[in-house]
């Protein structure tokens, strides 16, 4: 059992964070070179984080099944060019990558990854390669859980997360980036065990509690709304934001877009268990302000409207409870049968038919990974009738209340 080092334990409670946003409107190499840069001065710079000959591991989010660049489910290449060749300046040993379980083929070569390593002379590895082991968390859910080794032998992990809604848990940010440095059937074990909004939370905290990142830069610069992570609509936000608080950065960005951070329940559960700053009143921002650099109705995922139904009263019927989450929904027309979706599901809902994905609902628990892998928008998250006609009963219940209110 691997023991915690003080660096990653619990010990100190932040009370106070800093989070720097810079401009940055398109990858174009010098550009973001230099808004990269920025963006680490702003908060104390790398040198007052990484000491010479630290080994350093960058965690990337690279989803599997994996796609290139330009479709903005990755943290961009150019991004990550960029603060690969910022920490190339110090005196360290770099290694870069994230779990893929895509099998025969390489998927760093298909994001550009690959080349864009080679390039720059970085070693990047996939980090089923190197193991996991089993390490004491004292977490919510969990008490122990199975972390890389290649993460946990490195003295600092600066993590790069690519900001995107997600259609269980509102956004992917910092906090969850760090849920790829365990070995995905964990990550689908655990949809499943742990299937509703704030269990599942719960779960991603329990992880980054262990292995907290010594250094954040998010890439905001295209970012994913709607129904992302993978199946959302693109969306320029132009910034890069830093930060050596992963929650506080990801209220930040959530402020950006015009989200709440006090219903993002990561970053509500971080801050509770002091693992950061999730309070955006006690988040000392440098660099560009959130008023000049917020964007209007970006659109939220569906998920979002429904965070109501962790705090659900238990009286109502199961069948109603059922019904008021969001469920997967199959368009055939846009099916191949890849049987990706067959693959991650983790209670064995999905068969997959002549070529044709087919969910049973009945053994469903809503956990959305199949929207999640699919990547041809064959798998979209909604309603059924009664949770349409709740939901529209519901909005309409709020805005008569609201008005009487005036
Ligand atoms: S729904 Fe998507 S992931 Fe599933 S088989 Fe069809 S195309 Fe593949
Ligand atoms: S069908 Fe999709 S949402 Fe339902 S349990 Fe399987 S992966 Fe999760």
């Amino acid at each position: 059992m691997h023991k915690l080092t003080d660096n990653q334990s619990q010990k100190n409670i932040p009370t106070m964070a800093t989070v720097s946003i810079v401009k940055a409107d398109r990858y174009e190499y010098e550009q973001v070179y230099n808004a990269v840069k920025r963006s680490v001065e702003l908060i104390g710079g790398l040198k007052a984080i990484i000491k010479p000959g630290s080994k350093v591991f960058v965690k990337i989010n690279h989803l599997s099944p994996p796609t290139p660049a330009e479709k903005g489910i990755v943290t961009n290449p150019i991004f990550v060019e960029a603060v690969l060749n910022l920490l190339k300046e110090l005196d360290i040993d770099i290694t870069i990558g994230d779990e893929l379980s895509s099998y025969n083929i390489d998927g760093f070569h298909i994001s550009g990854f690959r080349q864009m390593c080679e390039k720059v002379g970085v070693r990047l590895t996939n980090l089923r390669e190197g193991g996991f082991v089993e390490c004491k968390c004292h977490g919510h859910s969990l008490d122990t859980v199975y972390i890389s080794k290649t993460v946990l032998n490195a003295d600092i992990v600066v993590n790069l997360p690519k900001f995107k809604t997600h259609s269980l848990t509102t956004i992917t940010g910092g906090v969850k980036n760090m849920y790829g440095v365990i070995p995905g059937s964990f990550r689908s074990k655990y949809h499943g065990e742990y299937s509703n909004i704030k269990e599942f939370s719960q779960v991603l905290v329990d992880v980054y509690s262990v292995i907290k990142p010594n250094l954040t830069i998010m890439d905001a610069i295209i970012a994913m709304e709607g129904e992302g992570p993978a199946s959302g609509k693109l969306r320029n936000l132009g910034i890069i934001l830093s930060s050596r608080d992963a929650v506080a950065l990801d209220a930040v960005a959530t402020s950006v877009v015009g989200f709440n951070p006090k219903r993002i329940l990561t970053t509500q559960f971080c801050n509770n268990r002091h693992l950061g700053v999730g309070d955006i009143n006690q988040i000392e921002i440098v660099g560009e302000k959130i008023a000049d650099v917020s964007v209007a109705d970006f659109k939220a995922p569906l998920a979002f409207t429904s965070l109501f139904i962790s705090g659900i009263p238990s009286y109502l019927p199961k069948f109603l409870i059922k019904h008021l989450a969001i469920i997967p929904h199959v368009i055939e027309r846009n099916c191949t049968g890849c049987s990706e979706c067959e693959n991650i599901c983790p209670t064995g809902a999905i068969t997959v038919t002549n070529k044709k994905a087919a969910i049973n609902k009945e053994s469903c628990i809503d956990c959305m990974c199949c929207h999640e892998v699919c990547r041809f928008n064959a798998i979209v998250p909604g309603r059924s009738i009664i949770g349409i006609l709740f939901h529209l009963g519901s909005t309409i219940v709020n805005k008569l209340r609201l008005f009487s209110s005036r």
